[in-house]
């Protein structure tokens, strides 16, 4: 979904991912026409969307993108671009970076083939960044508890009992469990923080450590 805050006037742009303020929107209008906002029924507002629309300020990209917002409930739903799905680098694993955007790609029409999807996107990366490989995801989450923070542990196994649901059909197979699409939007977000505190950050500490050293080994080489 593109990250869009009215209240505070800010968005980031969902084609180059600058964060940025606007001053106020392009262009603003009411999709019935003949109802004004403010004196709109219940029944009118429910099926009443304000569109926004709204132009990148970096000169490098000027994008432009549409979002509607539900009048009563105040659901946005992204019109352009409709899927908004990050750019990770490449030496994060490609079959990682897949699950990731195939759940994104889904997540509005099948939140809970997204949340399983994620479960599986979760495993590949502590096969990968952990080396932990066990019997089933459970046991591979048991093993990580003393390398992440308490409440990390706790949403990481979380999202491994929602993608569960997905996964695996209840004992009673009339029990049917929801997952609405916010609440998979939610995992999602679990899922690009883990990329973020994981490989990137180590990719980054890595990357600035080899500098250091570099420039500690040309001034080496100067003093001699
Ligand atoms: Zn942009």
């Amino acid at each position: 979904m593109i990250n869009v805050d009215l209240e505070k006037g800010t968005y980031i742009c969902p084609y180059c991912g600058h964060a940025q303020a606007f001053t106020m929107p392009r262009h603003d209008f009411e999709s019935c026409g003949f109802a004004f906002k403010y004196s709109m029924s219940e029944k009118y507002k429910e099926c009443s969307f304000i569109i926004h629309s709204l132009q990148c300020a970096n000169k490098g990209c000027e994008r432009i993108c549409v979002i509607a917002l539900n009048i009563k409930t105040n659901k946005q739903i992204d019109l352009l671009p409709q899927v908004t799905i990050k750019q990770y680098p490449d030496y994060i694993p490609e079959q990682i970076r897949k699950d990731y955007e195939e759940a994104n790609l889904i997540l509005d029409r099948s939140p809970k083939a997204a949340a399983t999807l994620l479960r599986r996107c979760l495993q590949g990366m502590i096969h990968d960044f952990w080396g932990i490989k066990e019997k089933n995801l459970n046991a591979e989450i048991t093993r990580l508890k003393d390398k992440v923070t308490p409440m990390q542990w706790k949403a990481i196994d979380g999202l491994r009992q929602i993608g569960n649901i997905g996964a695996h059909m209840e004992k009673d197979v009339n029990l049917m469990i929801d997952i609405e699409p916010d609440e998979a939007q939610k995992l999602l977000k679990l899922i690009e923080m883990l990329l973020e505190k994981w490989y990137i950050a180590r990719h980054d500490e890595e990357a600035l450590l080899t500098e250091i050293i570099g420039i500690a080994e040309s001034k080496e080489e100067q003093r001699k």
